[in-house]
This record gives structure tokens, C-alpha cells and sequence, in this order.
């Protein structure tokens, strides 16, 4: 099941064939929506859409960090970088238009912008150049959130601090329940890992019936049957399709650390708006490492002239805000596969590995769906 383009029924190993039979003999009809980078990629690379029956449809949501992080926070990043200081952060996210420019175009005309794998990585680079003002570009849902927390309740050095713009992910699913036609979801197996199932039950309190699933082909296959099994049931409730390794109670060292470092805040949301409680920001007791308090006189004034420039620049229309939402897909943006491409994105979608434009032009143009 390696290509996007149909597999052949006979290609397909046997647990998978079975589970497939399972949701096929099943009358539940299902929209459902995954809202993970991950799990679109596992769907779009083997074709999924392609041999789930017509009644089942898979759509994706916000589940993509650099696809959500929005253009206020990259134009700060950029202020930053364009005013001295060393801004680092992950490849896609230097890569996420802002509303002028990227990180990247910001490095091209001379801006201090570096790639880093993890906040490790540029807290080395802070305490080898004390030289640099470094700032690290916290993007990111609860799977990276818990490395952010263990750095800092390490002893950083001064030259060193946090710009973030993580979020989490129960608040947005709840807004997407009550905005989108959606039947039930599939809550993504790494973030509850983390948090645990019990912050998805009042979606199922909602009515929504919800699984908990992995990333490999089986463990979508299952975890679609197990909604199709609670709608049979008659019931909404948060089913765990991933116990190898999610518990109820999530990692509890994990969250204890979150704890300590961050509190949530209101969040802004790249094609969604502001979601109560949906971003962690720095706890007063950590404001000095706070980027977005120690520089605010810095880049308070200058963000005006980042939207001044945006306003001149001829952007051209992305529908990202729509299939972050489930409203759209790719094939509907006429820029898709045209002027938009991995190697030259209009958009976030077509930039990170876990976005959906990326995903359904490298694996397939109609992400592995029914042509028909
Ligand atoms: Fe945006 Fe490009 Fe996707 Fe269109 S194809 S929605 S421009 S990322």
C-alpha cells in the first residue's frame, strides 16, 4: 500500500483486508474528521480514501503546527530577526509565509534566521555564542510543548528566550465540531499520548463519538470501525484505538512540567481565529525568558510597517483557511500544483510534510480518494 494511486485489493495484508470488510459490512455512513498531519500523510500515501467504502468519508483538519501558526506570530519573529537578534526555529516554519515575507526571505536579505531540530539545540547555540541574543520560535501542539517546558526548568542561559505560538488540541476540535459537518473524530494518538483521552470526552459529551488512533494503515481502519461501532450502538463516547501506547491519564510527568512553565491563554489560529483557551504562554515566573515581553518595545512599531509591506505585495489566494477546516480540499485552489508547489508554496499547507496540499500533490492529486 505504498502508492496513493489505488492499491489493489490483492496488495493489501490481511489484518487491513479484514478491517476493511468490517467498516464495508457496517450500514453506519460516517464524515469524519482526523485533525492530525500525521495521519493524513498515512492516509494520502496509501491511497485510503481510494478503498474505504463510498459510505465513509475522511476529512482533515488543523492538524498541521506550521499550517496553524499564524502570520501576527511569524511577523514578530521576523521584526525580531530583522532588529538583531537570533531567531531559530524548526525548517517548514522558516519556510510559513508571514503576512509580508518568511523567515526564510528574512535570512535571504541578510536577517539572522537559523534551523534547529529541537529547543536543545538552540539553547547550545545560546550558551556556545553569548555574543547572540537568541530567540527560539515555539510553534507546536502538545507533542512538542513538553521538550519546551524540560529546557526551561533547566537553567537557560540570559541570552536566551522563548517566542511561542504553541497551541492545544482539544479547544480547536471543539470549535470545528460546532462549525463543520462532522459526524465523529479521530483525535490524534501522539497529542494523547500526552494529555491523555479524558480532554476529548466533552466532545463525546457533544454527541461526537471519538477514537483515539495511531499512524500506521491498521490503526485508521480500526479506529473509523470503532466510531462506526458507537454510532451502531447508539452512543458518543472517547474509545482508545492506540492503548500500546496511550493511557487515559496521559504522561504525567509531561503535563506536571507543562504545568509549571505554561498556563493557557486565548490563541489566534491560522484560518480558524481566536480559540478560547487554546494556546499555553509562559508563566509569570518565567517572563524574562518570554520573547514576546522582553522585545515588545522592539517589535510593537515595527510589525505596523510588516503589514504596510504586506498591503503593496501582490498575494496570491490560498484556501488554506478553508481545508484547515475541513471546507475545502486542495484540488479547489487554483493554485495547487500550479503556483503553488513544495518547492515554491503560496501557502503553509503545501510546506510541511504534515500538510494536506503537500500530501495530496505528492501522493496523489485527489488525496488518495474516489475519482468517482
Ligand atoms: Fe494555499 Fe497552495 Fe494549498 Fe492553495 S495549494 S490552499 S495556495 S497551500
Amino acid at each position: 500500500m505504498e502508492n496513493g494511486n489505488s492499491p489493489s485489493i490483492s496488495a493489501i495484508p490481511k489484518l487491513e483486508k479484514k478491517l476493511l470488510e468490517r467498516i464495508g459490512n457496517s450500514k453506519v455512513s460516517l464524515r469524519i474528521m482526523h485533525v492530525c498531519g500525521t495521519h493524513e500523510r498515512t492516509i494520502a500515501k496509501n491511497g485510503l480514501r481510494s478503498i474505504l467504502p463510498k459510505s465513509i468519508e475522511v476529512i482533515s483538519g488543523p492538524g498541521c503546527p506550521v499550517c496553524v501558526t499564524p502570520e501576527e506570530d511569524i511577523d514578530i519573529a521576523i521584526v525580531l530577526a530583522r532588529n538583531g537578534m537570533t531567531v531559530v526555529t524548526f525548517g517548514d516554519m522558516m519556510r510559513v509565509p508571514g503576512s509580508s515575507e518568511s523567515l526564510l526571505d528574512s535570512k535571504s536579505e541578510g536577517a539572522d534566521v537559523r534551523m534547529v531540530y529541537s529547543i536543545d539545540d538552540a539553547v547550545a547555540l545560546a550558551e556556545k555564542k553569548p555574543e547572540l541574543e537568541v530567540v527560539f520560535f515555539g510553534i507546536g501542539f502538545e507533542t512538542t510543548i513538553p521538550a519546551n517546558a524540560a529546557s526551561l526548568l533547566r537553567n537557560t542561559p540570559d541570552n536566551f528566550s522563548l517566542l511561542t505560538s504553541q497551541k492545544r488540541t482539544p479547544p480547536a476540535i471543539g470549535i470545528l465540531a460546532n462549525d463543520t459537518e462532522v459526524d465523529a473524530f479521530i483525535a490524534p494518538g501522539h497529542v494523547a499520548t500526552i494529555i491523555g483521552t479524558k480532554p476529548f470526552e466533552p466532545l463525546a459529551k457533544k454527541g461526537f463519538p471519538v477514537v483515539v488512533s495511531g499512524f500506521e494503515v491498521r490503526d485508521i481502519l480500526l479506529g473509523i470501525n470503532m466510531l462506526q461501532i458507537q454510532i451502531e450502538e447508539g452512543c458518543s463516547r472517547v474509545d482508545n484505538g492506540y492503548p500500546r501506547v496511550v493511557k487515559q491519564e496521559g504522561n504525567q510527568v509531561a503535563l506536571e512540567m507543562m504545568d509549571k512553565v505554561f498556563e493557557t491563554s486565548d490563541s489566534e489560529w491560522r484560518g480558524i481565529g481566536r480559540i478560547e483557551n487554546s494556546g499555553l504562554v509562559l508563566r509569570k515566573k518565567f517572563e524574562e525568558k518570554d520573547a514576546a515581553k522582553k522585545y515588545k518595545d522592539i517589535y510593537a512599531s515595527f510589525v505596523k510597517t510588516i503589514r504596510k509591506e504586506a498591503e503593496i505585495k501582490d498575494k496570491k489566494c490560498c484556501i488554506c483557511a478553508a481545508i484547515l477546516t475541513g471546507k475545502a480540499k486542495p484540488p479547489q485552489c487554483p493554485n495547487f500544483g500550479q503556483t503553488c508547489t513544495p518547492k515554491s508554496p503560496v501557502g503553509p499547507c503545501m510546506i510541511s510534510q504534515e500538510g494536506m496540499c503537500y500530501n495530496w500533490l505528492r501522493y496523489s492529486r485527489e488525496g488518495g480518494s474516489r475519482l468517482a
